[in-house]
């Protein structure tokens, strides 16, 4: 699934080939993805030019001056950058075609993800007014956490993956984040100090920073090639290592389950 790293990968990605670009046309093959693609967006946006591409949260806006265009890619979803003429691969569902004879087209075998036409200003669609500030700006500090931890008897864990909390907090990036700030994923939030609030969002900025980091050297595959995005491999220390020794003192690591999600922590280092 597109974590928040994946999701700015793209935009970084894609950035170069739609800011300040005229958008021709718009394909819809298959509008049927979480919600209907809007039956006029090809219309509203022939012509339009891209004058920002951002990202809030998992999602990401590409903005014109007559309205913007709403992009999560779901649990599937990838966007690349195809030649106009570039024959179709099975699941590509959208193409915005661009007058530079580039086309960003959208893949989604799932169609868990949405493309969605915004007129008024994004902050206040449903989608995202509830959101809670982005992990790397300066808004996401140990104090913001402290506050919103007080008096919750939620798990850690679950609190930091709260997007009214914080957004882009993935499963992935959660149990990273505990293990290297040394917090048991199963404390009670409103037990946290300060200082742990303070290790906690230090820690999860840097591994979405990290993350970030490695992605970066992925954007040659936005464009031509496979297509494919840039999810990276990286260096998970108790992610996916449930069983095995933790890497700071060889106890092996424990894993539990609730729902899909796996949590793995070292019921040593992490209390
Ligand atoms: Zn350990």
């Amino acid at each position: 699934m597109p974590e928040l790293p994946e999701v700015e990968t793209t935009r970084r990605g894609i950035l170069p080939y739609l800011q300040g670009r005229k958008i021709l046309k718009v394909v819809v093959r298959e509008p049927r993805l979480r919600w209907e693609v809007p039956a006029n967006l090809a219309s509203e946006l022939a012509r339009q030019t891209v004058t920002a591409v951002e990202r809030r949260g998992k999602y990401l806006l590409l903005k014109t001056r007559k309205g913007t265009v709403l992009i999560h890619l779901g649990m599937s979803g990838s966007l690349r950058l195809a030649v106009v003429g570039e024959p179709l691969k099975k699941h590509d569902h959208v193409d915005f075609i661009l007058a530079s004879g580039r086309c960003l087209r959208y893949h989604d075998p799932r169609r868990f993800g949405c493309i969605l036409w915004l007129t008024d200003a994004p902050s206040k669609h449903p989608l995202l007014a509830e959101l809670g500030p982005e992990p790397l700006s300066r808004e996401f500090t140990g104090e913001y956490l402290l506050a919103r931890a007080e008096g919750r008897t939620t798990p850690v864990k679950a609190l930091i993956m709260d997007s009214q909390v914080v957004v882009g907090v993935g499963n992935i990036y959660a149990n990273e984040a505990l293990f290297a700030a040394g917090i048991d994923p199963a404390c009670k939030a409103g037990k946290l100090t300060l200082e742990r609030c303070d290790a906690l969002v230090r820690e999860i900025k840097t591994v979405l920073d990290r993350a970030i980091t490695v992605g970066g050297t992925t954007l040659r595959d936005f464009v031509g090639g496979d297509g494919k995005p840039g999810y990276f491999a990286q260096t998970l220390q108790v992610y996916g290592r449930g069983g095995q020794p933790c890497v700071a003192c060889m106890t092996p690591l424990k894993e539990t389950r609730q729902g899909q999600r796996t949590t793995v922590y070292c019921p040593r280092c992490q209390t």
